[in-house]
């Protein structure tokens, strides 16, 4: 591992101005370390190279850890453990599919250490961008190609993709946010700003290194999810090489609302199959005004994927995919709620 300065942040303002301070340069950079599970692998794997490193773990204390939910909607601050959001008996009840995204997410000790602010910010899993031995990696090394393209690319993604880059955004929460329409709050220097969390994440395009859209020195605050008529009718389901400690090959997160059986809205998330957290807005339109039945699951699945791009060994993942998807809406309309 290289060396790095190791500072502690005791609130916010103090937390952004160490990372705007560590980041005065195009050189040097500062990375916020919440639970590590991610920063540090990826730091002794020398992927990640900050000269700063910023422990925000204080702030807990100053409502960062909070869980707040009210009949307004859930507020979750960004350094909640991932554990105590999925065992949260309210979020369970109400927002099943948050509660089910961190449940099945990484094993029982990362969720203990793991923070849903660095939850979201975690990298791909492409063996290419985590093994520094491959120079060609457009994400990690800018202009160098991407050995992906033609290498092994059984994990990577069929949507969002762009010729510089397939790289799978690998976490489940997200799509849980994206389904339920959910907004981040962001610190900066010049105060808090709001973003709709589906803006958070970009595209490759032609930058694949540049993931988000957070500003040199921002800092997640908290997630706001709005209540709404389809949040208890909601589910995540996810599809791995194995039941546990896995990441997705294909998930969808779910929420319905949902009136005689007939659909007034639908909201639905992809994981596992898309370069950022992926809302498959064709879906939810084809199913307005219409039961879930098994044609219709079905057939809005393939409204899904209708532009959907293998590359070879990742083919299988467009029909795993609509097939996940055509499964959560069922097991969602059958829910007894
Ligand atoms: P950190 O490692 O502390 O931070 C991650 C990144 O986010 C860093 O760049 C950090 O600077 C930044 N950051 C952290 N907090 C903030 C903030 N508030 N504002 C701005 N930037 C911030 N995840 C899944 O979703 N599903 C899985 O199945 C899964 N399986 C896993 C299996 C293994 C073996 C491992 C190691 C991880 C797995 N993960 C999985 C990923 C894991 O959930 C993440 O590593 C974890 O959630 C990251 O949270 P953290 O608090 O440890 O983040
Ligand atoms: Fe790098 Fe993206 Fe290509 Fe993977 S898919 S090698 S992360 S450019």
């Amino acid at each position: 591992m290289r060396r790095f300065s190791y500072q502690r942040a005791q609130g916010p303002a103090e937390a952004v101005l160490m990372a705007t301070a560590g980041a005065a340069d195009s050189h040097s950079k500062a990375e916020f370390l919440a639970g590590g599970t991610t920063l540090l692998d990826l730091m002794k794997l020398d992927v990640m190279r900050p000269d700063t490193v910023i422990d925000i773990n204080p702030l807990a204390a100053a409502g960062y850890g909070r869980i707040e939910l009210n009949q307004h909607g859930l507020r979750l601050g960004a350094l909640v453990r991932m554990a105590d959001a999925a065992d949260h008996p309210g979020i369970k009840s109400t927002y099943p599919v948050v509660a089910q995204s961190l449940a099945q997410a990484a094993s029982q000790q990362l969720r203990n250490m793991a923070s849903l602010g660095g939850n979201v910010l975690q990298r791909t899993r492409c063996t290419y961008f985590r093994d520094v031995s491959y120079r060609e990696c457009n994400k990690r090394n800018p202009g160098s190609g991407c050995a992906a393209m033609s290498g092994f690319n059984r994990i990577h993604a069929v949507l969002g993709g762009s010729d510089r880059c397939i790289a799978t955004y690998p976490g489940d929460f997200a799509q849980a946010l994206i389904a339920l329409g959910a907004a981040v709050e962001i610190a900066s220097g010049s105060g808090n700003r709001t973003i709709p969390f589906a803006n958070l994440h970009r595209k490759p395009a032609d930058t694949p290194d540049k993931e988000t859209n957070l500003l040199s020195g921002e800092m997640i605050a908290a997630f706001l999810i709005p209540a709404a008529n389809w949040t208890r009718r909601s589910l995540y389901l996810k599809v791995r090489d194995r039941e546990s400690y896995e990441f997705a090959l294909a998930s969808a997160a779910v929420a319905l609302d949902q009136q005689n059986g007939i659909v007034r809205a639908a909201r639905i998330a992809l994981g596992g199959l898309a370069t950022v957290p992926w809302r498959a807005m064709e879906a939810e339109s084809f199913l307005r005004g219409k039961p879930v039945n098994e044609d219709n699951a079905k057939a809005a699945a393939s409204a899904a994927f209708a532009d959907a791009q293998g590359h070879g060994h990742n083919d299988f993942k467009i029909e795993l995919g609509k097939r996940t998807l055509s499964r959560a809406l069922q097991q969602a309309a059958a829910l007894k709620i």
